[in-house]
């Protein structure tokens, strides 16, 4: 019979495939056959993890703290030993040969010969040591998987078509998933605004987050139908459902059909104001799709995308490389390049974004981090005035809090640019500068921003977060999270006046930008820039084009005083209507 659950959906697209279950936090011994010559390369692969494992403890030898008490050395001393044992040094190698199998699921077999052994005694002391040597099967264990980590081609393989079931992910792991040609994915936690669930709909991998205790009732090989849109799991689907979900994926291919005939009609309002609509990226694939919906750039690159997808730092050329490539598949329609973005939900091993990270969302991240280690940051500008040469570039700063962060920011910039000028280099010196409206006091002081920038772009995503105090990656709150707040809108409309004041351009690159139930309420509010996935542009340009901005003016300012949910419906049912 059909199992029905819920999670919250936060991609549109409706998929079906058979499951498999990531324990990202867990070792996973699964048993894959291993033949011919490539029983050598497993072999090899153990004797690497072996002596990797052992490099490691003998690191950790290296770094206890002379004061530490003898216990601490000895212990690892035993660890040590233990490894050099034949039981974990060709025990599992023979295994290997014997039952022709990778390195991971020999490694459980000798593990679970040993423990059985152990469990046969009873004297607790002996107990102790099976503790220590499960220990030591984790740490060869975790060599394995850290060389696993490179070894994608066989995820690749293993993922192609299903629906990964995952306690979390991370957008590094998502990045990896749509590569590998998986189906969808459904996590036990996280929110629609996490970058996971962004990269999902930039991406569209049908997608479901939140859904508590997954792992528990769903199992690996079973076939599962996901809802993106509506949050819906369904594991063994009847043909009915069957049937349905095909209909689903037809009737969405139909709509955008229908609205790619959309694709070169003019971005103007039926009142005849244009209205320019961006498209965010994330990685290098959303150029086909901007490209092929026709937006009119690009109005937020999320660089740190660069860091993500390898885990390190990419250096000057890397970044000046990316650029100038993407800014050729643009053709001259501008690149507004946001500064690296790391911490909170976006983390490096090689960033460290400092041992207390309670609160990492309101910790060293964005521009804090970039300002904390200019090593990181330089390089980054250098190659994003580079790239100025070769085409219409803009720089955008994100998690502004302060006017005097902005301008030390901007001093390094022009730091920058003058000691490119004595060396040479040549870029635009006009090149427009950006701030980005994301933390509710650069709200309230929009003004004072707008006096030392050329642009400003409302990042919704975490004004809401900041604004109302709930952690966006975390679901337990999730239901808090409202973009019709009268504070939210509130401060989204003081940033549209500082631009009007000001006179200079503010667009809005946060995921309500791409809602086009929110479209006409936007337009109301003044705005005139909207930046997005590039499969939300259509949508929206299509409710644009039907819409007289006199028209949606007044209705839009009645949000700003409206703290009740149903008026709130019935206000943008009426608006949209
Ligand atoms: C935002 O906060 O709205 C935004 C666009 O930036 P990000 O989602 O990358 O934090
Ligand atoms: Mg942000």
């Amino acid at each position: 019979m059909a199992l029905m659950l819920n999670g919250m959906g936060v991609s549109r697209g409706v998929s079906i495939g058979d499951v498999f279950i990531l324990r990202r936090n867990q070792h996973e011994y699964i048993e894959q056959k291993i033949s011919g010559k490539d029983l050598s390369k497993e072999i090899k692969r153990y004797k690497t993890a072996h002596s990797n494992a052992k490099k490691q403890l003998r690191k950790i030898r290296k770094e206890i703290p002379k004061e530490s008490p003898d216990d601490v050395s000895s212990f690892i001393e035993t660890h040590l030993l233990m490894l050099d044992d034949a039981m974990m040094a060709s025990s599992p190698i023979e295994l290997i040969k014997q039952n022709q199998c990778n390195a991971e699921w020999a490694l459980k077999l000798q593990r679970d010969a040993i423990v059985k052994v152990f469990d046969s005694m009873d004297d607790p002391y002996i107990a102790t040591r099976q503790d220590d040597v499960k220990h030591v099967f984790n740490h060869i264990m975790d060599a394995l998987v850290s060389s696993e980590k490179t070894r994608t081609t066989d995820k690749k393989t293993q993922w192609k078509d299903r629906i990964i079931i995952a306690d979390d992910l991370t957008p590094a792991d998502t990045m990896i998933m749509q590569h590998s040609g998986v189906a969808g994915f459904v996590t036990e936690m996280g929110g629609p605004l996490s970058h996971t669930a962004i990269l999902a709909r930039s991406l569209d991998l049908p997608a479901v987050v939140g859904l508590h205790d997954a792992r528990l009732f769903l199992k690996a090989g079973e076939t599962l139908a996901i809802d993106g849109k509506n949050g819906l799991v369904i594991a063994e689907p009847d043909e009915t459902l069957i049937e349905h979900f095909h209909k689903r994926q037809r009737d969405l291919r139909r709509k955008a059909k229908e609205l790619s005939k959309l694709n070169d009609a003019k971005s103007r309002a039926k009142s005849g104001e244009k209205i320019t609509l961006l498209a965010n990226m994330e990685v290098e694939e959303d150029l086909k799709h901007l490209r092929k919906v026709k937006a009119s750039g690009v109005g937020l690159y999320r660089t740190e995308f660069l860091y993500l997808q390898d885990n390190k730092i990419p250096d000057e050329e890397e970044h000046y490389k990316t650029y100038t490539r993407v800014l050729r598949a643009l053709r001259g329609a501008p690149l507004t390049i946001r500064t690296v973005d790391l911490g909170a939900d976006k983390e490096i091993d090689a960033v460290n974004s400092g041992p207390v990270a309670h609160n990492p969302a309101m910790g060293l991240r964005g521009i804090r981090l970039c300002l904390n280690d200019p090593s990181i940051f330089v390089p980054q500008l250098r190659a994003i005035l580079r790239a100025s040469a070769k085409g219409p570039v803009k720089i955008m700063f994100p998690m502004l809090s302060t006017v005097p962060e902005l301008l030390q920011a901007k001093h390094l910039l022009e730091t920058t640019k003058e000691s490119m000028r004595i060396n040479g280099y040549k870029f635009d010196e006009k090149i427009p500068l950006g701030g980005m409206i994301e933390v509710p006091a650069a709200a309230i002081s929009a003004s004072h921003f707008a006096e030392h920038l050329d642009f400003l772009s409302i990042g919704t995503n975490d004004l809401i977060q900041y604004t109302l105090a709930i952690d966006r990656v975390d679901d337990q709150v999730n239901y808090l999270y409202d973009p019709l707040n009268p504070a939210v809108l509130s401060l989204i409309k003081m940033v549209i006046d500082a631009g009007v004041k000001h006179k200079i351009p503010v667009t809005m690159c946060g995921e309500m930008a791409g809602n086009p139930n929110y479209t006409r309420l936007l337009l109301g509010l003044g705005l005139r820039e909207f930046s997005m996935p590039p499969n939300s542009i259509l949508e929206v340009k299509n409710i644009l084009r039907q819409t007289r901005l006199s028209t949606v003016r007044r209705p839009a300012l009645s949000f700003l005083h409206c703290t009740d949910k149903e008026k709130q419906s019935a206000l943008l049912e009426k608006i949209n209507s």
